[in-house]
């Protein structure tokens, strides 16, 4: 697991409407996709204010960022350690199930000596809705 914050936060009512968001979807959305789903609920929201509330989900392990090196982060509510498929050609984020294998990182530890939190995997291709449109 990766090291959480412990630190108490204010509760609000938006970062619990995020969450409740991001828990819903598998989908793996960008800050800007959740700043304009919310942004009819809560007209005074900002963009910072999501990104804020990200950010403190985040530090208390309640959510997970994803930057696979594109210009966005994406967050994903699924805090169970798991894979993911990125298609290249639409960008879309898949969950993979199958199992986390953990013994890898004993296997690490044992070759460097340090302590091992998590991994993460990512498979790169094109998904299948894209492939069938190319046909
Ligand atoms: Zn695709
Ligand atoms: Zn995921």
């Amino acid at each position: 697991m990766p090291i959480t914050d412990t630190k108490r936060y204010k509760r609000s009512k938006q970062r619990e409407r995020i969450l409740e968001i991001l828990k819903k979807t598998n989908t793996h959305p960008t800050a800007d996709w959740i700043y304009n789903h919310l942004k009819k609920e809560y007209p005074k929201l900002s963009l910072g204010n999501v990104y804020r509330n990200l950010n403190i989900l985040v530090n208390q392990g309640l959510v997970h960022e994803l930057s696979f090196g594109s210009t966005f982060d994406h967050y994903d509510a699924h805090t169970e350690e798991h894979y993911h498929f990125i298609c290249q050609s639409c960008g879309a984020i898949l969950d993979l199930e199958m199992p986390y294998i953990g013994a890898d990182d004993r296997k690490v530890e044992k070759m460097t000596g340090a302590k091992v939190h998590f991994h993460r995997t990512e498979f790169y291709g094109i998904c299948k809705k894209c492939l069938d449109k190319n046909q």
